[in-house]
């Protein structure tokens, strides 16, 4: 495995918040249920389901708040709900000089590998998968879900549209499966400025999805991890709004750490070629040495859509 290399991250200045009281929150947000934390009396054994847009936001953004749900005894499901295409990662790949220079992990920084760079970017698909089942194992969750649905968020308008009532349809089946579970998002609607336009409109797709499935009465428990804060942020800035910070234990951090990289790590012999590292290098090294996660209700005045 590889020692990430990380850049000049100073731990000064954090500002550790201390875990705010649900009471605080209904005011400003939805009223949910459910808690918080991972504590949850009424559904003990019902599992915490998560659904990673992508494979590596798992490893960013959720794998502090996994290992709590784990440790207060709840099984965790962790859901790969698109396959992941893209075209820039086998660009990255295929070039040498490496974009990340002496960062880059390949054996002297050299990787021509031929891999397709046109949807739907087979090698690029099945590369960060295996990342993905990687940190997976590292988060010891006890059930991976791959939905396997062609990320078609960046499409047509329609494309957008059909592509959340295809989430909504594999969420609806799990909820009904698995009736008391409690559902964790991606906080799409967070990484952008501008409300039209999401930074990620597979994040925003999430998103809607756990809206609509709100609205119909069809989910309950949800929560919205915000993955992007790692990079959109300074430190000092990045829990402005959450409904709750978590504050990673240090035994849940090395966990974390060990999950972030798969995503850094070069062994062919694995299919495993640091796809997640040369696709999003600042996210998972601020992930990497910032021990919280951010947390979000649903916020009571949500805009559902990709926007124009
Ligand atoms: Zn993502
Ligand atoms: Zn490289």
């Amino acid at each position: 495995m590889t020692v990430p290399q990380h850049q000049g991250a100073t731990p000064t200045g954090i500002s550790r918040r201390s875990v705010l009281t649900a009471a605080g929150l209904t005011a400003a947000g939805t009223v949910l249920q459910g808690s918080w934390g991972a504590a949850s009396a009424t559904a003990a054994t019902a599992p915490a389901i998560f659904y990673s847009p992508h494979q590596d936001d798992e490893a960013i953004g959720m794998a502090g708040s996994i290992l709590e749900h784990r440790a207060a005894g709840r099984p965790v499901y962790l859901v790969l709900v698109s396959k992941g295409e893209n075209g820039g990662i086998a660009q990255y790949l295929n070039r040498t000089p490496c974009v990340l220079g002496d960062k880059c992990s390949a054996p002297g920084h050299y990787h021509e590998l031929g891999w397709q760079e046109s949807w739907p970017t087979p090698e690029v698909v099945s590369a960060r998968t295996s990342e993905f089942n990687q940190s997976a194992k590292a988060l010891g969750v006890d059930k991976v879900i791959n939905f396997k649905l062609s990320d078609t968020a960046y499409g047509t308008e329609s494309e957008y549209n059909a592509f959340v009532k295809q989430i909504m349809n594999k969420v609806r089946k799990l909820a009904e499966q698995y009736p008391k579970a409690s559902h964790k998002f991606a906080a799409g609607w967070l990484d952008t400025t501008d409300p039209t336009q999401p930074t990620n409109a597979t994040h925003k797709a999430c998103s809607d999805a756990a809206y609509w499935l709100h609205k119909n009465g069809e989910l309950t428990d949800i929560r919205f991890n915000h993955i992007y804060t790692y990079e959109a942020f300074s430190r000092s800035q990045r829990n402005r709004g959450a409904d709750y910070v978590l504050n990673i234990p240090s035994a849940h951090m090395a966990k974390k750490r060990a999950a972030i990289l798969a995503y850094n790590t070069w062994d062919p012999n694995r299919n495993l070629y640091t796809a997640g590292y040369h696709s999003v290098p600042t996210m998972l090294e601020e992930a990497y040495s910032d021990p919280r996660e951010f947390v979000f209700g649903l916020p009571s005045h949500y805009t559902p859509g990709r926007g124009k």
